[in-house]
This record gives C-alpha cells, structure tokens and sequence, in this order.
C-alpha cells in the first residue's frame, strides 16, 4: 500500500454552514459524509463534527489493523472544532460534548453498519448531562443507550445463535416485566430515571459477564474503540453477504464520521424521523415519512415500536413541520433526486443527520423520474439513467387476481413496504426459510422485527411479513432495494418463536402454513391466493386493460420512447413459438436473435418422428422420418414470420446432442417401439450407443448437420418454404439461418453449401425472391480466434455465451453449483459468469472476433444470443464492444432495451465531458 505522506488529510471537517468536502467526494467520504458536508454548505441544520476518510480503512486493512500516526491529531482537530462551534467540551464535567460515531461507505449499505449515539458519557459525566439540561432522566436514557450500542457494536454483547432477541432488550423486557407486571408492548419511555439507572448497571453487569471486561470509561478510548469498530464491521459477515449480492468492491472501505449529537429523546418536544421527499413504494409526489416523539434515531428504523406518519407532525410541532417542508424542496430542488433523509427534533429545533437518493421499487423509480421531467427537474436523457435497469421487472411483477381477492378473506393488515403479490408457507426464521426455498418451496419470511441476520432468509423469500416496525424498517427497507413483496407492522400478527406459530384473532397458523401478502395494499390473506399479471402486461399483451385508465402504464410508455430515442444497440428476443413472438414485440423487441428449433420437436407427437429420425440406420430411412417433420417446422416458422411482421428471425438450426431426444426407462422405451413399430431392444442399444461421457463437448451443433446433411436440409426447407408461403401473403420475411458451435471454417461452408443448395431450389420451386442471411455462432474460443477467416462466409456472427463461457473457463454450467458460490466468496470470480459476462476473459475473446470478423467483413452483422442477453451490465458490454444487437427472454427485453440505452445516454454525456477534462 502506498505510504501516506505527512501532508495526507485524514479527517474533513463540517459545520457553521462551512465544509472541507461536498457531495462529489463519495469515494473518499463516503456517502453518508459527503451528504453532510454538502448539506452544511447549502445552509442546512447539520450539527457539526468531521469525517475520517475511507483511505484511514484502506490503511487499517494493509496494516494490519492500525492507522496512520497522524489520524490522532487530526481527530484532535476535529473535536477542537466542535468543541468551539457548540461551547462543549469532550470529557468535561460542566458541559459534555456527545457525539455519534457513524459509519458511511460509498453507497449506503442499509443496516450493515452500525452507530454509536451517546459517546462521551460515563459515571461522571453522566451528572454533568444531569445538570447541563436539568433533565435527568434523558441524561439516564442516553447513557443506557450509549452502553447497549457500544456493548453490542463495540465489544460484541450480540445474540448468540439460540436466541431470539438482542440480549440487551431482553434485560429491557426483564426490567419492564418487573416494573409493568400487568402489561404487555410497554414503550421503552414510561421507564423512569430510577428504572434506567438500574439498566445502566444491569448492562454493565452484561458486558462485564459476557466480555470479561469493564465498560470503558475514558472518552477518548471509547472514541478510538467504536472508530475501530465501525472500520472492523466492513469485514464482518453481514456487510460481506451484502457487499457480495450488490457487487460492492471490497477495496472500497468505509468511512467514519464523528459528529456531535442532537437529543431526540429530551421530552416530548423532541422527536427523531425518517422520511421521503417522495413515496418509495408508488413514486407519489407525496411526503413521505414517520417519527417518533422522545426518541433516538435508531429506534425509528429499528421497528421496535411503530411510529407515526410524518403528516402528524404538522399538529403536533407546526413550526418543525414547515421547517421539514422547507427542507423537503430546497433537498430535491438542489439534488434533483428523490431524498431519503433522517432528522432530529431537540426541543423542537430540526437537525439534518443523513440524506441521499432514496432507495425506491421498480414502479416508484419509473413514475419519479417521469414526473420530474415534466416538473422540469431533469431531462429525458437523465430520467432514463435513473430507473435501475435490474428495476424495471419489478414494473411487470404479479399482482393478485383482482376477482379472486375480492372473494378472500384478510385477516391482518400492515404497512405497504414493498410492492407485489406473493403467495407461500411460511417460516419464522431465516435459516428455515432458505432451506425451504433450497427445497423449491415457495417460501413466506414472518418475523416480528427483522434485523440484518435475517437477510439471507429474506433473499431466499417471496415475500417478507412483519408483525412490528414502520416502513422505514430494515424489512421494508431491504425489500424495496431487492424488489420483494413486503408488508411491515402488521400488529394483529401474534408471533411465537419459541411454538412456531402465528395467531391473528382466534385462528393459529402454523410453519408450514400458506399466507399471501400484497405489499401494495398492505393486506394479508389466509391460504395462497392466485396471482394476476401487471397492468403493463394487461394492457401490452392480455390487451384487458385501457392503456388510458393505467398511469403505470404511461410511465412505463413514456420511459420506453426515450429509451428507443436514445439506444444504439437493438434488442431482439430468444423465442420459439408465435406466443413468445408476439409477447417480445409487445415490450418493443426487434426481431428473434434465437430460435431454438429443437423446442419444436419437442411438442406433441413430432417428438416421435423426432426419434425415428434418430434411431434410422440407413439415410433413406432417416430422410423419411424428416420427411415427417417438416410440415411441422414449416408451420412453427410461418406463424413466427407473420407474427414479427417484417422483423428479422435468426434461427439456429439443430443443436443439442440427440441422446437428448431419446427415452431412457425402459418403460418409456417400450412405448415408443409401440408407437414407431421399432423392437425395444433395437431403441436400448441405439440409446446405448448415443451415450456420450461429455455431452456438451459431444456430438452437437453443427457437428450434426455435418455428418447427418439431411437434417440441415430438411431444417433450411422449412425456413423457406415458410419464408416463401408468407412471403405470397404480402409479409415481408427476413430469416437469419445460424449455424451453430462452429470452430473450423470449413464446417461453416460446408453447412452454408447445403442452405444455399435449398434456398435456391425452394426459390425456383416456389417462383420467389427470398431475402435471407446465412451466419454462424460463435460459442467456442476457436472460432473467435479465427473469426476472420470465418467472417469470409459468415454474414453474421452471434455471440452464444452460455457456451463460449463454458469453453472458454472449461465450467460446466450445470456442474458448477458445488464450487462457484465459494468462488464467489472468495471473490476468485467477482460475478457468476453464467449470469454477467466475464468481461475481462470471454468478453476479450468477444473482442477479439469483432475485431477480426470486422476486418474481413466490415459490415458484418454482431449480436449475442446467450442468457447474458438480458443482464443490464452485460447489455452495456455488448453496447461498448460494437455489436448491433442483444437478444434475451420475452420478459427480459424492456430490462435490455433500458440498459442499451443507458449505455448509449453514458457515451453521449462523457463525450460532452471530454474536452473539460482533457489536461489529465
Ligand atoms: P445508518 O447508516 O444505519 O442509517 P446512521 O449513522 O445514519 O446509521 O445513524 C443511525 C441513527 O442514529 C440515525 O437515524 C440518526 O437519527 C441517529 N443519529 C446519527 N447521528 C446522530 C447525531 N449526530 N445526533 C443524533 N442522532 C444521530
Ligand atoms: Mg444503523
Ligand atoms: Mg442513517
């Protein structure tokens, strides 16, 4: 690591309305730091304090967990400045200064990292808070506070694996049992001074018993000790899950930042909150939000109990309310994005702590970006960049049948937290729930409160359903950001850990059990219920719905006609029947970059004829079982062709090895020789002979067409004879013959000499002009690195990277589960790479063939027709490399559409940035 020199700044300062940083400076403060500083520039009500950078972490990491020598007097500096700013001091007995100590990486990471409030005070300062704000009993609840936050983050007084709840809040319920015998869900601010003394030196006893230690005492020591903690939780399991799921680097570290507290917890002046400049769920322009009075922060995102909407403040502080609606619009006005900000209430004055772009589901995204358009806040071309492209399928998620739910009873109701439909059994702890969905079941996450250990539970979930916390929880949270159904703070919602069970009135039910949730409404229905697809599919493909009568849909229009504006890259579509046609053309897709032809054989009794093919021992035996099949294929191809309407449809001619076709039980066996009039025995030892140790390097693809031409022959006949019989029909036809898993160029010309042979005699045959392209994949690394010699017969190159991905790493695909997540793990692969291309290994093989085809042949047609097709980053890749199209799923194609133009809108802007930028 590279040695920090004396001058290296360390710690950025903030406050009285002056900052060393600003908002540009996420990379080194992190978000949470960069936000403060910029807001104390524009003016806004930060308390004062500093940030220690992420490079202090990058440190702490290459050294073996120390800092650089002059982080301690630059945090001096720091303190000193609040110090001035506030007339406190840190440590003293007259007036304590308080601080936070916050973490903050580059992108906010909910509930991964952890804060400290309250740190500075100990048994003497205690009294000195006592007497600074004649309020003794705050100056007790911040100090039992501060030692519950630092015990547990600090010094690791955590859950242990066979406990339900935080050991910390279970000595809280032990004391509330004793205080309120009768009572049950006492707020924690009915606890008196005398109460929260007596926490205070049972948490201690609690540290002291679990840790072995004393509860520090020096300020200073305690500030050193939670800084080291903050920096210590990026590499603890939590932040590691997370980081791994949203592709974070590592290298990115966090920041910390020290700033002096506000008091939300001095009476019931005060108050802390969260809110939304707009609705996260819907994307209303609404303000949006909830606090709760006497509190600290972290109990409002902690759902231990349920606060209020933000509305409410209106009547109880209207002078903070109009001060929180000031804040709302100067925040959008400046940062052109929706906020998501926490603020605190200390007697009635508001305090900025946090703001960034709020988190937002699918469908708000779509609507917030289009209405801010229109407000003139952004234009067009920014409005696309801001629907996360990953987003958009949330847009077409299911909804409940609307007949069905009429009819269904709901038994509780909670708080839409993320929107959807999702039905499942359901479990009450995270581990249960991923073994269930492991097993294929449909699983429902029910927690009373969910925390970040809940996390893998709540990616295994179709849905997550709290009894307890308000939208702003973790749960709701976390669910937006991974677009699952979520329903918060359903309170009639009786959980018992301990029995298993859920009880709502009288009923109980058990794990196990089905339950449906809409996390738009916020109801919960007994039993599954059937769901019904978007409106956006009502309207483009079910054609039930007024496209007029659904504003989702007009968003979802409006972003999809910028995006066609803007994109450079096409987006076709894997398809191979005239229903998944239709539906790709629907969401905007430019034609079939794949048809599968094989998914035809596969259909009723062609699978037959399929198999006698494959079982003739003669050529003249196996023309005539093709014979049989290409009527059918005739027909698939024509209904395709009328469907695209003049679009192009690249098919690939057969392709998987032919073992695949055949039956293996003996049963199934005997069926067929009924049906074909072929002896079982004859079929056994045909499959026998057609066993291959290797399928996937076997004989497959065009090695097929090579040794058995007649079937290339038969599949090019059926492409034009179907090209040609619509053709007639008035409808223009484009077909795109493919050949696939070509290495040598040889086997390229000698399956186009057997397309060519046919086109021509169906063309003089049928007394028509077709227009056709004949080009191969390019799925083995051979042939990207003799592209050029192919590109001389290949019109066009498709790129199939499912198997260029498994040649080129030597992976099997469907072998890999047993090792791959370790090697994700272990970051030995930043990304599955049968999910997102491997951009520096296949992806450079990619490069290297559109380099090379394109010498041959510079207007040689490139697409790529893997399943990475419809991942956004691999999208943008293809984009960056030069191809003309990506072809994915029906489902898929608006999610590639929005990514290609992303892409393009990205050239577009750091083009225009260039010349500023040119002295580097
Ligand atoms: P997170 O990243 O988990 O949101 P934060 O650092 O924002 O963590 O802190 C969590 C909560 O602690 C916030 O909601 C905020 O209300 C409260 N908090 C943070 N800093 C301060 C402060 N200086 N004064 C009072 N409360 C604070
Ligand atoms: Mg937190
Ligand atoms: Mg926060």
């Amino acid at each position: 690591m590279a040695k920090a020199s004396k001058a290296t700044k360390y710690v950025y300062l903030f406050g009285n309305n002056k900052a060393d940083g600003d908002g540009s400076m996420k990379a080194l403060l992190g978000g949470k730091g960069a936000n403060l500083a910029e807001m104390t520039r524009i003016g806004l009500p930060v308390p004062p304090g500093f940030t220690i950078t992420t490079e202090v972490c990058t440190y702490y990491y290459a050294n073996k967990r120390t800092y650089p020598k002059q982080l301690q007097s630059q945090m001096e500096a720091g303190v000193l400045n609040m110090e001035k700013i506030l007339g406190k001091k840190f440590g003293d007995l007259d007036k304590p200064l308080l601080v936070a100590v916050r973490s903050g990486a580059r992108d906010s990471m909910p509930g991964m990292m952890d804060t400290i409030l309250n740190l500075g005070l100990n048994d003497q300062t205690v009294l000195a808070l006592v007497k600074a704000s004649k309020n003794e009993r705050f100056a007790w609840d911040c100090y039992r506070r501060f030692i519950q936050m630092y015990g547990d983050v600090v010094m690791g007084v955590q859950k242990r694996p066979d406990e339900d709840h935080e050991p910390f809040e279970t000595v809280i319920d032990g004391l509330k049992k004793e205080l309120f015998p009768k009572e049950d869900n006492v707020e924690d601010t009915r606890i008196d001074t005398l109460g929260l003394k007596e926490l205070v030196r049972r948490f201690k006893d609690l540290v002291k018993q679990r840790t072995g230690k004393n509860f520090p005492n020096d300020p200073w020591d305690q500030l050193r000790g939670a800084v080291g903690a903050v920096f210590g939780s990026w590499m603890n399991d939590r932040a590691i899950v997370y980081r791994r799921k949203y592709n974070i680097p590592q290298e990115w570290g966090t920041a910390v930042n020290v700033q002096a507290m506000v008091f939300g917890n001095t009476g019931d002046r005060s108050g802390s909150g969260v809110a939304f400049t707009r609705d996260p769920a819907s994307g209303e322009k609404v303000f949006y939000g909830e606090f709760l009075m006497n509190a600290q922060g972290e109990d409002v995102v902690a759902g231990v109990r349920t606060p209020q909407p933000v509305a409410e403040l209106k009547k109880i502080m209207p002078g903070a309310y109009n001060e929180l609606e000031r804040v709302r619009k100067t925040l959008e006005s400046h940062f052109k994005d929706m906020q998501d900000f926490e603020f605190t209430i200390e007697e009635e004055k508001l305090f900025m702590l946090q703001t960034r772009n709020g988190k937002r589901t699918g469908v708000a995204a779509v609507r917030i970006a289009v209405e801010m358009v229109t407000e003139k806040l952004i234009d067009w071309q920014t409005a696309v960049t801001r629907v996360p492209a990953e987003q958009l399928d949330q847009v077409l998620a299911p909804v409940f049948d609307r007949d069905t739910i009429k009819k269904t009873e709901v038994i509780a109701r909670g708080l839409p937290a993320g929107p959807g439909a999702a039905s499942g059994k359901i479990y009450f702890n995270a581990e249960r729930a991923v073994e269930a969905a492991e097993k294929r079941e449909k699983v429902l996450l029910v927690r009373i409160e969910t925390s970040p250990e809940d996390l893998r539970g709540m990616i295994a979930a179709e849905g997550i359903l709290t009894a307890r916390g308000g939208v702003s929880s973790h749960a709701a949270l976390v669910a937006r950001q991974m677009g699952k159904v979520c329903v918060c703070g359903a309170s009639a919602l009786q959980v018992d850990y301990h029995a298993k069970t859920l009880t709502v009135g009288n009923q109980t039910y058990n794990e196990g059990d089905w339950l449906s949730i809409d996390g738009t409404s916020g109801e919960v229905y007994a039993g599954e219920v059937k769901t019904a697809p978007s409106e956006i599919l009502q309207v483009l493909l079910d054609k039930s719905l007024d496209p007029k009568k659904s504003p989702t849909y007009l968003n979802f229009a409006k972003l999809m006609d910028w995006c066609a504006k803007a994109t450079r890259l096409q987006v076709r579509t894997n398809a191979d029947s005239p229903e998944q046609v239709a539906n790709a053309v629907a969401f905007g897709a430019s034609g079939i970059g794949l048809c599968r032809t094989e998914h035809m054989f596969f259909e009723g009794n062609r699978i037959d004829a399929m198999r006698e093919m494959i079982l003739a021992e003669t050529t003249e035996e196996r023309k005539k079982a093709l014979a049989k099949l290409l009527p059918y294929q005739r027909d698939d191809f024509a209904g395709m062709f009328r469907e695209l309407d003049g679009l192009p449809a690249t098919i690939r001619f057969l392709d998987p090895p032919l073992h695949e076709f055949l039956p293996h039980e003996s049963s199934l066996i005997n069926s067929l020789s009924d049906n074909i009039g072929v002896p079982a025995a004859k079929i056994s030892k045909r499959v026998a002979e057609l066993h291959e140790f290797n399928p996937m390097l076997g004989h497959r693809g065009c090695r097929l067409g090579i040794v058995y031409p007649e079937i290339s022959e038969m599949q090019a006949r059926a492409v034009f004879e179907a090209a040609a019989i619509v053709q007639k029909e008035g409808i223009k036809v484009r077909p795109e013959v493919m050949i696939p898993l070509v290495g040598f160029p040889k086997e390229l010309q000698l399956q186009i000499e057997v397309v060519n042979r046919v086109a021509a005699e169906v063309q003089k045959e049928q007394k028509v002009k077709l227009n056709y392209l004949v080009g191969t994949m390019i799925e083995i690394p051979r042939a990207a690195l003799v592209a050029d010699e192919i590109a001389r017969d290949a019109q066009f190159f498709s790129f199939g990277t499912n198997d260029l991905t498994q040649t080129t790493l030597g992976m099997s695909r469907d072998d890999s589960g047993s090792f791959l997540p370790r090697y994700q793990e272990l970051e030995i692969v930043k990304q599955n790479p049968f999910a997102s291309v491997d951009q520096s290994g296949v992806g450079k093989l990619m490069q290297v063939a559109v380099e090379l085809g394109q010498k041959t042949r510079p207007d040689i047609k490139l697409g790529i027709c893997g399943e990475h097709g419809g991942d956004p980053s691999s999208v943008k890749f293809c984009h960056k490399i030069g191809l003309n199209y990506v072809s994915c799923s029906p489902f898929r194609v608006p999610v590639a559409r929005l990514a290609a133009a992303q892409a393009a809108i990205s050239d577009t802007k750091s083009a225009a940035k260039k010349p500023l930028k040119k002295k580097k």
